[in-house]
């Protein structure tokens, strides 16, 4: 069966006080053991949140990674650094970070590959901006990003990946994929996965959607058939939304 998860990406949100109450009420929350649940804070506290949530059953990641293992490179955080402090997953590819920081696939390879090195499970972010939807194009850029940000790796390194399917065009708008827009793009993935990779692989795989997922709206699409779980932004700052997402299932 496949795991169910709920991230929350944090963004570039919360203060030292608001990360510790923040988590604080999450962990004495009563959560469905059932499923995963993965906080993104700011690099900051990172490391505060993973001592946290070491004797719990939540994990701990980080929005960024730079490809490089150390050296020259003022201002970035390598993989390395990140497992150090406890970090189990890395955010690979966020329409953010393509968008505002010109990732490109070809950089998403170096650090998907540099996640693995260190024992970090990437989280690799697709998904499509309006135009691209309304040309009828979102599943050649979903295609695109998967198959050149991803595809490269290993049947073996591929079950360590988790896969986000963002439309752009949801995040952060208050406007959610409708949920046969959502289960037609994961099961899309799904089966991108199949060729690939092969029906087993395929069907242990986790896809998340992410996009204006709240309290509202998680149970209908976590119902369907290829979405997994969500990567939540804006409702994972408010305890009480991201605790009743991840009871959602
Ligand atoms: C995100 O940034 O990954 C995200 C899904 O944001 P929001 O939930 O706020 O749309």
């Amino acid at each position: 069966m496949r795991k169910k998860i709920v991230a929350g990406n944090w963004k570039m949100n919360n203060n030292l006080n608001q990360a510790i109450d923040l988590t604080a009420q999450i962990l004495s929350s009563k959560i469905n053991t059932t499923t995963e649940i993965i906080l993104i804070p700011s690099f900051p506290f990172l490391q505060l949140v993973a001592e946290s949530c070491k004797n719990s059953m939540i994990k701990v990641g980080a929005q960024n990674c730079n490809k490089n293992e150390k050296g020259a490179f003022t201002g970035e955080v390598s993989c390395q650094m990140l497992n150090s402090v406890g970090v189990q997953y890395v955010l690979v590819g966020h329409s953010e970070r393509r968008a505002l920081f010109q990732e490109s696939n070809k950089d998403l390879v170096e650090k998907v590959n540099s996640c693995l090195t260190n024992n970090i499970n990437p989280i690799y972010c697709c998904g499509e901006h309006l135009e691209e939807r309304n040309n009828n194009h979102h599943f050649e850029t979903v295609k695109t990003q998967l198959v050149e940000g991803l595809f490269h790796l290993t049947d073996n390194q591929i079950k360590s990946t988790i896969i986000a399917y963002e439309p752009v065009w949801a995040i952060g708008t208050g406007v959610t994929a409708t949920p046969s827009q959502a289960q037609e793009m994961h099961q899309f993935i799904r089966q991108l996965l199949n060729e690939r990779y092969g029906e087993s692989i395929a069907e242990s795989l986790s896809i998340l959607y992410g996009g204006s997922c709240n309290a509202s709206n998680a149970k209908e699409l976590f119902s369907l058939k290829d979405v997994d779980g969500g990567l939540i932004g804006g409702a994972s700052l408010v305890a009480k939304d991201f605790i009743a997402i991840a009871n959602s299932f």
